[in-house]
């Protein structure tokens, strides 16, 4: 632990006294150290790609010139290394958004069962390239919480996404809702539970880190950026609701959102 200490005279009715303050630094130390990660996070996730497309367009100018069948080999693969950094500038974007907004908690009356058809409606496609299917359960009527319909939309594609990403081939990806009491008074649980194998415990707390991946090679394929949970979990605090996970390894994972009513 870090300790500051500020000693200065103050003016009292008995005369001059001493005030002495101490300071804990240690939470203004780890901040700057997590500031330091973070740029120095980004800017290897962003010089990765961009080192791949400054390669390929060497190539193109000289050996790839006059070869039609690696040139549209080459542009393919630009083309996903220039998606991989738009994608990751749009999650830094829509984090430093949500961040700036967190103390504000939103009040729109949102129906998560729309949300929810929305998203698995844009989502349909993804699943049917991994044979995947989605079923949903406990929406078939009004599901409503004061919040912002744009950033719960977020919430759950980045969770049905990452349940279809990281679920086996084939799997029935499950997405119930279902009424519970929270500390804060009546509120909707919904859940996503995949058939993926699992997440091992140690990694559990730390899921929802910038850039936490517990297989960097496996994401990045995927096309992962590294930044949905943490995302999801800003935009849950906002509404003043919780994120929970439970997981069995080679059974599959279950992430639920408790957002309150009231
Ligand atoms: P990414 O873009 O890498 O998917 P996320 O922040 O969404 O980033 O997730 C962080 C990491 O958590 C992922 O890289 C993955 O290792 C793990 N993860 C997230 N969801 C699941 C899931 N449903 N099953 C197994 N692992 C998961």
């Amino acid at each position: 632990q870090q300790w500051q200490a500020s000693v200065g005279p103050v003016a009292a009715p008995e005369g001059q006294m001493a005030l002495c303050v101490f300071r804990d630094l240690s939470d203004e130390v780890l901040a700057s150290q997590m500031r330091r990660d973070f740029v120095a996070n980004v800017s290897h996730e962003l010089r990765t790609p961009l080192t791949a497309l400054m390669g390929f367009i060497e190539t193109l100018r000289g050996a790839a010139k006059e070869d039609p069948v690696a040139r549209e080999r080459f542009l393919a693969i630009m083309a996903r290394e220039s998606g991989r950094m738009e994608r990751l500038v749009q999650d830094l974007l829509q984090l430093s958004r949500v961040e700036a907004e967190e103390r504000v908690r939103p009040s729109t009356p949102v129906d998560l069962a729309a949300v929810l058809r929305q998203v698995t409606g844009a989502l349909k496609p993804m699943a049917e390239s991994l044979g995947a299917e989605m079923e949903l359960e406990g929406f078939d009527r009004p599901l409503t919480v004061p919040g912002d319909s744009d950033q719960l939309v977020q919430v759950f594609t980045n969770l049905v996404e990452n349940g279809l990403k990281y679920g086996a081939a084939g799997q029935v990806l499950r997405l119930r809702a279902t009424a519970e009491n929270s500390i804060r008074g009546p509120a909707l649980r919904i859940t996503v539970s995949d058939q993926g194998e699992g997440i091992d415990p140690i990694h559990i707390p730390r899921l929802t880190e910038r850039f936490y991946r517990i297989d960097g090679h496996r994401s990045r394929e995927k096309g992962g950026t590294g930044l949905g949970l943490a995302i999801v979990k800003h935009i849950v605090q906002r509404h003043r609701g919780w994120l929970k996970l439970e997981s069995v390894k080679g059974v599959g994972s279950s992430f639920s959102v408790i957002l309150p009513q009231g």
